[in-house]
């Protein structure tokens, strides 16, 4: 493939892209430098983007990512999850053999990073999950001009356009307003979602306690621990059920099907995710109150953000890859879907049916 980088003049030097950054098995492999990004199998030394388990797995060699993607590893897999590991700042640049590679933030969860990964004349950056809304909770996507931009592309179709998630927790405390017998019950992914729900709701002036399940109450408490400040929080386990009428209680989408439900009364179930916008996903996943909330790019931050990285060369990854890639076409842009695997299971890039989470 040739391509041109963001001066719109032809590459100089005889360093490919694609030797820079390879998609293989594992992941994608920059073998100038070393090192694997998001790997989806042991390696010796692996960079992170971010928290969530489909990009965050153990049993590398070596780690580098940002202390929250670190310190939300170490909760999930414990102290040895990593042979070694190096905690990167924002901004911090680093040399790996023949590149320098620097991380700048994602705004998709808290410690979320893209990395840009440099060689010679030649930058790419590997963004990782990203989105360009604002998120109370996390460093805001930070735009990086590059040659390749490589996109995720969860919500890839026009269709996709997430709106304003402070209405929608407008739409939730309307709801808890008009129900006060009733309990909420929300499912939102237990990593980065369900603390932007909180503190949403918390920016929306609703100050009484909100409730979690069990399952997310680590990472919660490890979001406090950093900085994001939550209000009142408290474990639903052992409330009475009478008391949690007119309360708001956050879930991993795995409990709102099974038997914990019953300990609400009568609960109106709720779901924060960017596929709320598809109204049959949220009739087959028996969801009452859809709230279109995500932590991924809609289709309008997409092609905004690809635009404005002035990328001359677009590799597009995990999701809806076709459309995009040709978006990009039609802009003279080259672009090529990147056949990566094992990506999209912990949160919304999830494909599998409203009703499972990976987490429990
Ligand atoms: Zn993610």
């Amino acid at each position: 493939m040739t391509g041109k980088n963001r001066r719109n003049t032809p590459y100089i030097t005889d360093m490919r892209p694609q030797d820079i950054l390879m998609p293989v098995a594992t992941g994608l492999c920059c073998k100038p430098g070393g090192f694997h990004i998001d790997p989806v199998r042991p390696v010796e030394r692996a960079v992170i983007t971010h928290g969530h388990s489909d990009h965050a797995r153990p049993g590398h060699g070596a780690v580098l990512a940002t202390q929250e993607t670190l310190g939300m590893m170490r909760l999930r897999y414990g102290d040895n999850f990593a042979g070694s590991t190096q905690a990167v700042a924002y901004g911090e640049k680093i040399k790996l053999g023949d590149v320098t590679i620097q991380f700048h933030p994602a705004g998709h969860v808290l410690g979320s990073a893209q990395i840009a990964v440099s060689c010679k004349d030649t930058c790419i950056v590997a963004s990782g999950d990203y989105k360009d809304a604002p998120d109370p909770t996390c460093a805001p996507f930070e735009l990086v001009p590059c040659d390749v931009f490589i996109t995720e592309a969860t919500f890839g179709l026009p269709v996709f356009r997430h709106g304003n998630a402070a209405d929608e927790i407008r739409k939730l405390l309307a709801s808890v307003a008009l129900f006060p017998e009733r309990a909420h019950l929300v499912s939102a992914y237990s990593l980065g979602k369900a603390q932007r729900v909180i503190a949403l709701l918390r920016a929306a002036g609703y100050d009484a306690p909100i409730y979690l399940h069990g399952a997310m109450e680590k990472i919660t408490r490890y979001y406090e621990n950093r900085g994001v400040a939550l209000g009142e929080l408290r474990l639903v386990k052992g409330v009475k059920k009478a008391d949690l009428a007119g309360t708001i209680t956050l879930a991993p989408p795995s409990a709102t099907s099974d038997i914990w439900t019953r300990r609400f009364p009568d609960p109106v179930t709720a779901f924060a995710s960017g596929w709320m916008r598809v109204r049959a996903r949220a009739r087959q996943g028996g969801v009452e109150l859809p709230l279109v909330i995500s932590d991924h790019a809609d289709w309008d931050g997409l092609t905004a953000t690809i635009e404005a990285t002035g990328a001359g060369e677009v590799w597009v990854t995990h999701g809806q890859e076709d459309a995009l890639v040709h978006w990009c076409k039609t802009r003279g842009l080259a672009a090529r879907p990147l056949d990566l695997v094992g990506y999209g299971e912990e949160d919304e890039g999830d494909a599998r049916p409203i009703g499972e989470d990976a987490e429990t």
